[in-house]
């Protein structure tokens, strides 16, 4: 089985409405998606999808990603791709760095494997620990507390049951959003207070002191792995490490200084399955608890992630998150990981179980073969 040619897509994703991430200070009204089909002189297409949340919330952007595909698939050219470390060992020796540009050809390549031995990702990835699925946060945009109650009502009613409510921007309203939210939490809800980065230290150590009764967990409160670990020593409120998760040695250094109980691994982010895979079982490992999501994307993103969060045992995993689900154009109309009470079911066909709709591609932007 050898790989013969991929080709590049672009797709704009309109929100379907805006958004403000943590503290208001970025906003968002649409994605720049990059899908690659990879065919194989067996006859077989694998699907990937790469796709930054914007170009200022992460170093990475969607033109980056069809840039660096430039470099990539000559490596991938005639390689096998069941291989997984092997491609990726190739992707890293030509290109150093860029997770995010692998991340699409990574997918791609496991959705070609899971076609090619009949399995879904989720029994290649390590077999499937939640046939109804994780539990899918809703994400809560930034504003006054009864806005973000009012939001995460919209999502009860859909079946959420896990939420990502977004603080960050001033800490004396933070105190008073984590306050007013946990005291309106229902029974069973799971509610991940997201700073995205945007407290300094001093505030970090004010909020989480000032609601360290609530035993909330505060996402990425600060900018880098150094503030968190200073942010750590002074509070008992748990942290879970998002952004700043790109690498192993990330995560051994999180692991090894205590710095926190929690991890979100986002695929895009750390360079696509393979190198997700190798995070999710150092957490595991080490008695942490995960979110296991895309940094954005279509469904087809989204589905890649339904079946790595799907191999997590139930009692470490409290939830992935469906990008496609705020979104205004759908590439896979009623097909891959959907909304089910609130749950996302990984595809039980093999591979990753879907794949775009080609007249809403358009024409490729690159063809390599
Ligand atoms: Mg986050």
């Amino acid at each position: 089985m050898k790989i013969t040619r991929v080709s590049v897509f672009q797709v704009d994703l309109p929100l379907a409405k805006p958004y403000w991430l943590s503290g208001g200070r970025l906003r968002f009204d649409q994605l720049d998606s990059t899908l690659v089909a990879v065919d194989c002189d067996t006859g077989h297409r694998g699907w990937g999808e790469g796709c930054p949340w914007g170009h200022t919330y992460l170093p990475a952007h969607g033109a980056g990603i069809r840039a660096a595909a430039e470099l990539l698939v000559p490596a991938l050219l005639g390689q096998d791709p069941r291989e997984l470390d092997r491609l990726n060992r190739l992707m890293d020796l030509v290109l150093p760095g860029h997770l995010y540009a692998k991340s699409a050809l990574d997918v791609a390549c496991w959705d070609l494997f899971g076609q090619a031995t009949g399995q879904p990702l989720s029994a290649l990835l390590g077999g499937c620990e939640s046939e109804a699925g994780a539990p899918i946060a809703s994400s809560i945009s930034t504003g006054q507390p009864p806005e973000m109650l009012a939001e995460i009502q919209r999502y009860r009613d859909r079946g959420y049951f896990a939420h990502s409510a977004k603080v960050g921007g001033d800490a004396a309203l933070d105190v008073a959003r984590i306050r007013y939210l946990e005291e309106n939490r229902a029974p069973g809800e799971t509610i991940v207070y997201d700073v995205n980065r945007a407290w300094s230290r001093q505030e970090a150590v004010a909020v989480m002191t000032a609601v360290a009764d609530l035993g909330v967990t505060v996402e990425q409160p600060c900018e880098t792995l150094d503030d968190c670990a200073a942010v750590a020593r002074r509070t008992s409120t748990s942290i879970s490490l998002d952004e700043r998760l790109e690498t192993t040695g990330d995560l051994c250094r999180f692991i090894s200084e205590g710095i926190g109980e929690v991890v979100n691994i986002k695929i895009n982010r750390v360079g696509g399955l393979t190198k997700a895979r190798r995070l999710r079982d150092l957490a595991e490992a080490s008695g942490l608890r995960l979110l296991v999501m895309e940094s954005g994307g279509s469904v087809i993103a989204d589905t890649g992630a339904a079946h790595l969060a799907a191999t997590v045992p139930e009692h470490l995993m409290i939830g992935s998150w469906l990008s496609h689900d705020m979104l205004s154009k759908d590439l896979a109309p009623g097909r891959g990981a959907r909304n089910v009470a609130g749950r996302m079911p990984a595809p039980k066909s093999p591979g990753l179980g879907v794949a775009p709709d080609l007249a809403q591609l358009g024409d490729p932007v690159a063809v390599y073969q």
